[in-house]
C-alpha cells in the first residue's frame, strides 16, 4: 500500500470515528470557529495545568476533512506545553498554507498534508487550529 493511501485512511479513519469528542471536565479555556467556506464548525475545550495541555476535547459539526483534523488536532496536543502546541500549528500551517517543507516531524499530521493541493479545503484542516490558538490566546472557558 502506498505512504499516501495510508494517510488517506487516517483522515477517513478520524472523520468516521472522531476521537476525543464531547467537552473536557473543568475546561480552563475555549474557542469556537467557523469556516463560511464549507459551513464547517469546531467547539474546541481545553485543561491546561502548569502550561501543559492535560485534555483537549472537541464538538461540533463539518467535513469529514475539518473533523479529522480537530480529531488528530486533540491527540497531538494532549500532553504537549502550550508552546509546544503553538510550534506544531505554526509547522502545520507553513506546510499546508505556505507549502513549506515543515522544521519538525508532524507525525500523524502528515495525513492532512496532501490537502494544501485543493485550496478550497485548506481551510477544513486548518480551523481546527485556528480554534486552538484562539483558545490558548484567550479566555478562560465560559462556566455554563
Ligand atoms: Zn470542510
Amino acid at each position: 500500500m502506498e505512504i499516501q493511501d495510508l494517510y488517506q485512511e487516517l483522515i477517513v479513519d478520524h472523520g468516521r470515528s472522531p476521537r476525543n469528542k464531547g467537552r473536557v471536565v473543568e475546561p480552563t479555556h475555549a474557542a469556537e470557529g467557523t469556516n463560511p467556506l464549507c459551513g464547517d464548525e469546531v467547539y474546541l475545550t481545553l485543561r491546561i495545568v502548569d502550561g501543559v495541555i492535560e485534555d483537549a476535547q472537541f464538538e461540533g459539526c463539518g467535513c469529514a476533512v475539518s473533523t479529522a483534523s480537530a480529531s488528530l488536532l486533540t491527540e497531538q496536543v494532549k500532553g504537549k506545553t502550550v508552546e509546544e502546541a503553538q510550534s506544531l500549528f505554526n509547522d502545520l500551517r507553513d506546510c499546508i498554507v505556505s507549502k513549506k517543507s515543515p522544521e519538525n516531524d508532524l507525525g500523524p499530521l502528515e495525513a492532512l498534508v496532501p490537502i494544501r493541493e485543493y485550496p478550497m479545503r485548506v481551510k477544513c484542516v486548518t480551523l481546527a487550529w485556528h480554534t486552538l490558538i484562539s483558545a490558548l490566546k484567550g479566555n478562560h472557558a465560559p462556566t455554563h
